[in-house]
């Protein structure tokens, strides 16, 4: 089942209204997602789960939730405007665009074979695999472009004003070369350039003096925020595995210089166990340090948290140890002292007590879209079984942590008649007011509803009968066993309560 997992999971996020493409009555965009009503649900309850273990349940992580727009010397600072970039490579042979180092590896002298042009039908071709050992991973072409680093940010203009009319006049009048006109085209759209955030980081190095001295907060102490950012991918691919448009869950935690290693482990050893509590498969998780030559040029170590996907192992969070690199820069850069100053500590150095320093920071970033299509595919099981009539069916099922479901209770009265719907209506407002989050349902056979409440990760199902009139007690079924049982309807929602408490494994 695993090839076509995935495409289960976006059929069935389509079907269900989890996930839709973006603007797909025109079309569709590639690179970005809606989250629909039960896609919004899920993520929102992913979100809150890392907020309160991360935020409410440590006395030493605060949020922040920053503006999107940041002065454009931030990424100056940071190095994004000269580093955030991607090799980019044409082949020569199909016309594909894609990213130097996400390409299949191949002996440099190697003889290989592609078909011309990359079509199915197209002529048999061989050719010899270039020093740079890859070959273009949509046709296997070794004849390849220079590589050309393409930065990922988004830039737009900020203010009332059109930055390009002014170049445009002076182009029209002139006989400029083609660089030439980049060149005027840059220069004038650079006073107003203004830049979508490629990760939420930023805002909290930007912003730490503020959030240290506004709650006297004491190192280590950390930064949690949830937030959108935008990259310009050179390939979106996978769903929502890779988008322009991305949601992150990223903790900047400030420590004392040297304590840093031990840091990174206590920071990566959480974040793992927060991945499995939720999961069915927890050998699907698998913490990677980072090879010396894989580090960014601003962190001493790293690790990635990676699940096994449908196509291998791959990237969910990164947890890196990025020194006191972006403070220094960014105080560098503005001439603010982004310093921590701990008055009971000596000085290493002077021996004399107070002890001023920059922190280090260890950084678990995590991908919020990205963990959503983890616990997709992490829930998502077909089982085979028979129904009523003893033909073989198969069951398509959503194994959700409770916590995580969207609905967490279907009430289903048996039948449309006979006082059933009011029945279950009464008991639904018990939900509402218990602040569960319940769906009535009175459409379609009982089977049917079950199915559907099956495949979007409802663990329980309360159906109303006739029994329920003559005795007060209603069946309660339970998704992932499919068993029912009787229960009075006043236990009901305790019931479904004490299920999720249980389920609350932090
Ligand atoms: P990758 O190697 O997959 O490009 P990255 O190393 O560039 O990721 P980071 O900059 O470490 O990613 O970002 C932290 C997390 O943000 C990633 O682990 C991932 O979960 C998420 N993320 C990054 N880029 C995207 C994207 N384009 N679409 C969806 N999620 C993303």
């Amino acid at each position: 089942m695993s090839d076509d997992k995935l495409q289960n999971v976006v059929s069935l996020a389509k079907r269900r209204g989890f996930v839709f493409q973006s603007s797909e009555i025109y079309g569709g965009l590639k690179s970005a997602y809606d989250y629909g009503p039960l896609g919004v649900e899920l993520k929102r309850n992913i979100s809150n789960a890392w907020w309160k273990a991360i935020v409410h349940a440590r006395e030493d992580v605060v949020g922040l939730d920053a503006a999107i727009f940041m002065h454009p010397k931030v990424w100056k600072a940071s190095g994004h405007l000269a580093e955030f970039s991607d090799p980019l490579v044409d082949c020569l042979n199909c016309g594909g665009r894609f990213r130097a180092d996400k390409a299949p590896k191949a002996s440099p002298g190697a003889e290989v074979t592609f078909q011309a042009g990359g079509r199915k039908d197209g002529e048999e071709r061989s050719g010899t695999v270039q020093e740079r050992g890859y070959v273009c991973p949509i046709c296997g072409c070794p004849d390849l472009s220079k590589e050309r680093q393409f930065n990922l940010m988004f830039r737009t203009s900020i203010g009332p004003v059109d930055p390009l009319d002014k170049a445009i006049r002076e182009i029209a009048k002139s006989s400029l070369s083609a660089q030439e006109i980049r060149k005027l085209i840059d220069e004038a759209l650079a006073p107003s350039s203004i830049y979508l955030r490629p990760e939420t980081a930023q805002a909290i190095f930007v912003q730490y003096q503020n959030v240290q001295q506004s709650l006297g907060m004491k190192v280590p102490f950390g930064i949690a925020q949830i937030g959108k950012a935008f990259r310009n991918e050179i390939i979106t691919e996978k769903f929502i595995f890779r988008t322009c448009e991305f949601e992150q869950m990223e903790l900047e935690y400030f420590v004392e210089p040297g304590t840093e290693a031990e840091w990174l482990e206590h920071w990566a050893n959480a974040r793992m166990a927060w991945w499995k509590s939720f999961a069915n498969d927890p050998s699907k998780f698998r913490l990677r340090p980072h090879g010396v030559d894989e580090l960014a040029h601003y962190a001493s170590a790293c690790y990635d948290i990676e699940y096994e996907y449908p196509w291998g192992w791959d990237e969910l969070e990164g947890i890196a140890s990025r020194t006191d690199y972006d403070l220094s820069k960014h105080s560098q850069e503005s001439g603010a002292k982004l310093h921590y100053f701990d008055q009971q500590k000596e000085d290493p150095e002077t021996k004399k007590p107070g002890y001023r320093y920059t922190p280090y920071v260890i950084e678990p970033s995590a991908g919020l879209t990205r963990g959503l299509l983890v616990y997709l595919l992490d829930a998502y099981a077909e089982e085979k079984g028979v129904d009523a009539d003893g033909k073989d069916k198969t069951r398509k099922v959503l194994k959700l942590h409770p916590r995580l479901s969207p609905i967490k209770v279907a009430i289903l009265p048996l039948v449309k008649k006979d006082g059933l719907p009011e029945y279950a209506e009464k008991i639904s407002k018990e939900f509402f007011d218990a602040g569960v989050n319940s769906r009535f349902d009175e459409q379609q056979s009982i089977g049917k509803r079950y199915a559907k409440h099956d495949e979007i990760g409802t663990p329980f199902c309360v159906t109303i009968d006739h029994k329920t009139l003559e005795d007060e007690t209603v069946t309660i079924r339970d998704r992932d066993s499919t068993e029912q049982r009787r229960i009075p309807s006043v236990a009901v929602v305790d019931f479904v309560k004490g299920a999720l408490v249980a389920g609350d494994s932090e």
